[in-house]
């Protein structure tokens, strides 16, 4: 009883009134974590999927989109005859990496299973080309031993890292895109196919064939998908299990064949087999990507450029029904809990600098026990404000072991 009294006489002290021409609504601004204290209780909330389950980080409508920084090395011999030259090659995979952002934006839905019912969600990606001084983030190596990609054969070396290592650069943060050509030896032989071919090694990646098919950048832009694919955690789908429930196994065809068993269609056009169609990417497997894009203690969120290190004013996370966040999560804007709406926050949450939790009348944020709400930018957001109007006010419920960090004292 007595701490509901100093509750409401601590609520009384940091009221605010706010007034318009319209309407008359109270704010109370919770901007101190001894103000935040007072809103602890001993509970802890249902959390169905764990912090690093990858469930946890299917993408909704709430989430920015995040980039993804990459490079491109254009690898060619001493003597310049078996790459790209720099007007060419800039222009090819301008091109190629244009209309890779937007076969991801065009995520369509899964052939299989027949039948199916998996939703088609917007994957939230798109890669940007980074420079690091002044370059503009296309390079152009020439090297006699390390240029060429060789896949079969006695000199194969398509799992070898060497070139990688001697050209990358930032590659800590940049996904560095090596653009080689077939070996020269290679093309002489008939058993050799140039065929688009790429692999991942890390977090930079190898793909051939595109030299020597210098007019069709769009042929290879899903296999640039699939490549960065792997990189974030993607495996193919056909034979093994994959880690997604949503991605069935299945004969891995090229394209509907009728005299093929298992090929008669219909066929995957899932991202990660070999396709001719590769457009679609399950649920799970976006909650894969977003998984090692996220959390805090992943190596490929350094990848992602900090947009959420600046508060975007030009929009607001509005939250209209019952949501739980039971992944980590970035915010790049104000987060506004409307009437009737409740919030559930299980793990960590940044919010931008400056920014700030809105709970509105009829609103409610719940913060459970292994959440933390802080700003991963080593700067400060302006805390919790609750709206009261006509009697109705926001409720906030903080369980006794969550953490809040970084709020500035106003
Ligand atoms: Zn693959």
């Amino acid at each position: 009883m007595k701490k509901l009294l100093y509750t409401f006489l601590l609520s009384l002290m940091i009221i605010v009134l706010f007034s318009n021409c319209k309407s008359k609504s109270e704010i109370i601004r919770l901007s101190s974590i001894d103000q935040l204290d007072i809103y602890r209780q001993n509970v802890v909330f249902d959390q169905e999927l764990s912090c690093s389950d990858v469930l946890s980080y299917i993408p909704d409508d709430n989430l920015f989109q995040k980039q993804v920084r990459i490079n491109v090395q254009f690898m060619n011999s001493e003597d310049s005859l078996h790459g790209f030259n720099e007007e060419k090659g800039r222009w090819y995979m301008k091109f190629l990496i244009h209309n890779a952002n937007k076969r991801l934006r065009g995520n369509q839905k899964m052939n299989l299973p027949e039948g199916n019912d998996t939703p088609v969600l917007a994957p939230k990606y798109q890669y940007v080309i980074t420079s690091i001084d002044d370059d503009d983030g296309y390079f152009w190596n020439y090297d006699d031993e390390l240029c060429y990609f060789v896949n079969k054969g006695r000199h194969r070396n398509n799992y070898d890292k060497e070139v990688i290592e001697k050209y990358e650069i930032g590659g800590d943060s940049i996904i560095n895109i090596f653009v080689m050509p077939h070996h020269k030896d290679s093309l002489n032989s008939k058993s050799y196919k140039t065929h688009g071919t790429g692999i991942a090694l890390g977090n930079s990646l190898k793909i051939a064939g595109l030299v020597e098919d210098k007019e069709k950048p769009w042929a290879y832009a899903t296999l640039l998908n699939h490549e960065i694919g792997h990189i974030f955690g993607l495996r193919h789908t056909w034979a093994y299990n994959d880690g997604c429930d949503d991605t069935p196994k299945n004969p891995n065809c090229w394209q509907e064949t009728k005299n093929r068993k298992g090929c008669e269609g219909p066929i995957s056009n899932n991202l990660m087999d070999y396709n001719n169609s590769q457009m679609a990417i399950s649920p799970c497997q976006l909650g894969t990507v977003h998984k090692r894009l996220t959390m805090k203690n992943s190596k490929y969120r350094k990848f992602v450029k900090e947009d959420w290190c600046h508060l975007d004013t030009s929009r607001q996370i509005n939250i209209i029904e019952s949501v739980n966040w039971f992944g980590e999560r970035d915010a790049t804007s104000d987060i506004h809990i409307m009437d009737g709406a409740t919030l559930t926050v299980h793990c960590r949450l940044s919010i931008p600098p400056n920014g700030e939790i809105v709970i509105h009348p009829g609103g409610k944020l719940q913060i459970n026990e292994a959440a933390t709400i802080h700003n991963d930018c080593d700067l400060t957001w302006k805390g919790i404000r609750l709206l009261k109007k006509g009697g109705q006010q926001g409720e906030l419920i903080i369980s006794q072991s969550a953490v809040i960090e970084d709020i500035s004292q106003i």
